[in-house]
C-alpha cells in the first residue's frame, strides 16, 4: 500500500508541475477521475439484478498477486458465517449467527456499533442448517435485519439504535430466518425457513419507515376449507391432493430474490416440499404442488403472482429454486432477451424470460440422474426408475443439490456465470412409517445411512467452481476443490473471480479462463461471498469467514475433509496491504475426564436404538456417528461430566444458553439413556468401539 501511494504522489506532483508550467489559456479541462470514487457495496447482489459483479477494476489481473490484508475482524463466533457485507459511506455492515449486526469503519475495520437482537437460544432447534444470517438490507439511513426467531428489525445505520421491530412469523410454529431482506420499491422484502419441520412458506413486505405490513403472498395453498388468499392459491390447491395443510406444504422462500425495477417485477425462489416425499403430503393423485421449488414473479406493491415457473414438479428430493437468481440481458438466437438465470438444487442451469415466466433453455451443470431432461417447455422429465418409494436409491444431486445458497456471479464482460458447484449425490431411503409430528423433524426420510462413510473411508464428492456460458449452456472451465461447502462467488471489472474455499481460502482467478492468480489462508472455512468496494481511490476485496453452515454441522467426516474449524472473522484486502493475519481457528481440546467403560457391554438392541433415536434428533446439528464436522463440540469427545449430566442437558435445558436446546418435548429418560450409551460406544477418549460396535 505503501509503494501505491509513493507513485500516486509522484503522479500528482508530475500532474501539478505540468498544470503550473501549461499556458492558462490552454489549460485542458481538469476531468474528475471517476475510477477514484467512493464505490460501496449497497445491496445484497450489489444491484437489483444481483449480479454480483463489480466493475472496480484498480486491483486487476496485472496486480493481484500483491493483494495483501489489510485488516481482520473477529466476529467471535464458531458458527457458520453465510454474510455478504453491505458497505454504505465508508461503513461496513456485517451479520453474524444470532442475527447480530457489527458496523465497522470499511477502511480499517474499527468497530463502530453492535447489535444483538438477543434471540432466544432455544431458536436453535428450529433452524435446519445453523443459527446463521445471510446478510442486511439498507435504505435511507436505515439497516433490516431478519432474526432467527422470526422478527425483521429496523435499525438506524448510524447508531445501531432499533427505529422499530415486528414479529413476521407465529413463534409457535418452527418458522426461521436466515436469508437478507431486500428493499423493493419502498417495501423491505423477507421470507422465511422451516418447510423441513413443517410450515406453510410465504413472502412478507414491510413498509420501510414504519414497519407496517404491506402485504404477505402464501407460496403455497393453505386449508381450502378456510378459503384461499388469491386465486393463484386456488388454482395451486388443484395441483395438491389429501390434507397437505396439515403438514404445512413448505415452499419457503429462505433466501433469493431480485428485482426488476423497469418491469415492476419482485422475483422470489421457493423451497422445496415438507415432508420431502411427495406421496406423505400430496397422496394418490401426487400432482405438481403448486408453487413448490418456483420461480414466483410477483408485483413488488401488492405481491401479487404475475407468473411462475415451476423447475422440480411434485418435488420429492428438497429441490429447492430459493437459490440464486440473476438477471441479465443476454442475446439469444438473434434477440436481446430479458433473462432471469437460477442454478437451483435439482442440478439444471435455467435461463428463463423474466418478462413472461416462457422457458428458454436448460442444461445440467452437475450429475443429474433423477431426471432424463427436460421436454420443450422445460418441464423435467422424472425417471420414475430412481423412485425411492419401495426401496432405497442412490440420486444425483442429494439434498444439498448441485449447488445451495452459496451465491453465484455473472461477468457481463466475459459472459458468464461463476457457479459455487458440487457432484455430492445421496441414499433416499424413505422413513418406514412415517407420521407427522408438529415441531419436528419432518423430512420424511431415514438419515441413518444417508453418508455410507465412516472415519477413514474414501468420500466420494466433487466441487468445483464452474465457469458456465449461459447461452451456449456448457462449461467454459472449472476449478476443482477439495471438498464441497465452498464460498460464494464475486466478479469485477479487473477480469477477476474471487472466491473463499472450504478449506481455508481466498482465491482470485483470471475470469476469462479459470488460471488461479492469487490466495490467501482464512484460517476458517469461507462459505460467504466476497464483496469489492472503494474508498479514497483504494480498492478493497472483502469476505465474512467462518465455516458452518448445513454442511458442517450433518457433514461429520465429509465436512472434516475441509481440515478447518469455524471461527467467525471479517478479512478485508488491499494491494501492498499486509496486516497480521488472524490466528487460524481451531477445535475446542477436550475438557473433563474421559468416561469410564460400562460394568457390562451394552446390548446390541439398546446401541442400535441408542443409534436410531441419535440420529433421528441429534445428528442434523453433531454430524453422523457423532463426528462433528467443524461447527458444534465434537461428541465423540464428550466428557464424563456431560455424560453423565445428560439427561439434564437434553431434557432439562442445562446448557441452553450455550445454545444446546432441550428436548423435553421429544424425548424421554429412557430415550435420552439410549442415546448416552449409543455415545459411550462412539467415545474415542475412552476407546469403547471395538467392544462396542453398533451396526449404525
Ligand atoms: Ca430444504
Amino acid at each position: 500500500m505503501r509503494r501505491r501511494a509513493g507513485r500516486a504522489a509522484i503522479a500528482l506532483a508530475l500532474a501539478l508541475v505540468l498544470a503550473l508550467s501549461a499556458p492558462a489559456c490552454s489549460r485542458p479541462p481538469v476531468a474528475p477521475d471517476a475510477s477514484a470514487a467512493d464505490v460501496g457495496w449497497t445491496a445484497h447482489g450489489r444491484t437489483p439484478d444481483e449480479q454480483r459483479y463489480s466493475p472496480l477494476a484498480r486491483i486487476d489481473e496485472t496486480n493481484v498477486a500483491s493483494l495483501g490484508l489489510a485488516w481482520s475482524f473477529d466476529l467471535e463466533t464458531r458458527h457458520g458465517v453465510e454474510a455478504t457485507p453491505l458497505v454504505i459511506d465508508g461503513v461496513m455492515f456485517v451479520s453474524a449467527p444470532w442475527s447480530v449486526v457489527h458496523a465497522l469503519d470499511a477502511k480499517t475495520g474499527r468497530p463502530l456499533w453492535q447489535f444483538d437482537p438477543a434471540v432466544p437460544r432455544a431458536t436453535a432447534r428450529k433452524a435446519c442448517c445453523g443459527i446463521v444470517n445471510r446478510g442486511v438490507a439498507a435504505d435511507a439511513g436505515r439497516l433490516f435485519v431478519g432474526t432467527l426467531d422470526g422478527r425483521l428489525v429496523a435499525l438506524d445505520a448510524k447508531s445501531g439504535a432499533k427505529r422499530w421491530e415486528t414479529q413476521t412469523v407465529d413463534p409457535s410454529q418452527p418458522y426461521t430466518i436466515t436469508g437478507a431482506p431486500r428493499v423493493v420499491a419502498g417495501l423491505v422484502v423477507i421470507g422465511n425457513g422451516g418447510a423441513e419441520l413443517g410450515v406453510r412458506g410465504y413472502v412478507s413486505a414491510y413498509h420501510v419507515e414504519t414497519g407496517e405490513l404491506a402485504w404477505r403472498t402464501y407460496t403455497v395453498p393453505g386449508d381450502p376449507a378456510k378459503g384461499f388468499e388469491s386465486p393463484a392459491l386456488e388454482r395451486a390447491a388443484a395441483t395438491w391432493s389429501g390434507e397437505w395443510w396439515m403438514m404445512g406444504g413448505g415452499g419457503t422462500a429462505w433466501d433469493a430474490f431480485a428485482w426488476d425495477p423497469e418491469l415492476d417485477l419482485l422475483y422470489v425462489g421457493t423451497g422445496n416440499g415438507g415432508p420431502f416425499p411427495i406421496w406423505t403430503r400430496s397422496p394418490g393423485a401426487g400432482g405438481d404442488n403448486l408453487y413448490l421449488s418456483s420461480i414466483l414473479a410477483l408485483r413488488p406493491k401488492t405481491g401479487e403472482l404475475v407468473w411462475h415457473f415451476q423447475t422440480t414438479p411434485g418435488d420429492s428430493w428438497d429441490y429447492t429454486a430459493t437459490q440464486h437468481m440473476i438477471l441479465a440481458d443476454l442475446e439469444i438466437g438473434g434477440r436481446l432477451r430479458k433473462v432471469l438465470m437460477q442454478a437451483p438444487k435439482n442440478g439444471y442451469f435455467w435461463v428463463i424470460d423474466r418478462e413472461t415466466g416462457e422457458f428458454i433453455s436448460a442444461a445440467p451443470y452437475t450429475t443429474v440422474t433423477w431426471s432424463k431432461g427436460v421436454d420443450a417447455k422445460g418441464r423435467p422429465i422424472v425417471d420414475p426408475a430412481l423412485d425411492y418409494r419401495e426401496q432405497p436409491k442412490l440420486v444425483h444431486p442429494g439434498p444439498a443439490g448441485g449447488h445451495n445458497w452459496q451465491p453465484m456471479s455473472f461477468h457481463p464482460g466475459t459472459g458468464l456465470v461463476y457457479i459455487p458447484a458440487f457432484d455430492v449425490p445421496m441414499v433416499f431411503t424413505a422413513k418406514p412409517d412415517f407420521r407427522f409430528r408438529p415441531g419436528f423433524e419432518n423430512t420424511g426420510l431415514d438419515f441413518r445411512n444417508f453418508i455410507a462413510f465412516d472415519e477413514g473411508q474414501k468420500i466420494e464428492i466433487d466441487a468445483f467452481l464452474l465457469a458456465w456460458d449461459p447461452i451456449a449452456q456448457r462449461e467454459v472451465w472449472r476449478v476443482p476443490h477439495v471438498t464441497t461447502n465452498n464460498g460464494g462467488v464475486l466478479s469485477t471489472g479487473g477480469n477477476l473471480v474471487f472466491q473463499g474455499t472450504a478449506d481455508g481460502r481466498l482465491v482470485a482467478y483470471r475470469a476469462s479462463d479459470g488460471e488461479k492468480l492469487w490466495e490467501a489462508p482464512a484460517g476458517t472455512g469461507v462459505i460467504a461471498a466476497p464483496i469489492t468496494y472503494q474508498i479514497d481511490g483504494v480498492q478493497y476485496v472483502s469476505v465474512a469467514a467462518g465455516w458452518g453452515g448445513s454442511f458442517a454441522l450433518s457433514g461429520g467426516p465429509a465436512a472434516l475433509l475441509a481440515g478447518v474449524w469455524g471461527g467467525g472473522r471479517v478479512l478485508t484486502y488491499a494491494l501492498g496491504a499486509h496486516a497480521e493475519p488472524p490466528p487460524k481457528a481451531m477445535p475446542p481440546p477436550p475438557t473433563g475426564h474421559a468416561p469410564k467403560p460400562p460394568a457390562s457391554p451394552p446390548s446390541a438392541d439398546l446401541l442400535a436404538r441408542g443409534s436410531f433415536l441419535y440420529h433421528d434428533h441429534c445428528m442434523a446439528c453433531h454430524g453422523p456417528k457423532a463426528i462433528s464436522g467443524g461447527t458444534v463440540v465434537d461428541l465423540r469427545d464428550a466428557s464424563a461430566e456431560t455424560l453423565d449430566r445428560l439427561e439434564a442437558i437434553v431434557l432439562g435445558g442445562e446448557r441452553e444458553p450455550l445454545g444446546m436446546p432441550r428436548f423435553d418435548d421429544r424425548l424421554k429418560a429412557d430415550e435420552v439413556e439410549a442415546i448416552r450409551v449409543y455415545l459411550l460406544s462412539r467415545n474415542r477418549r475412552t476407546d469403547l468401539r471395538s467392544a462396542t460396535t453398533p451396526a449404525n
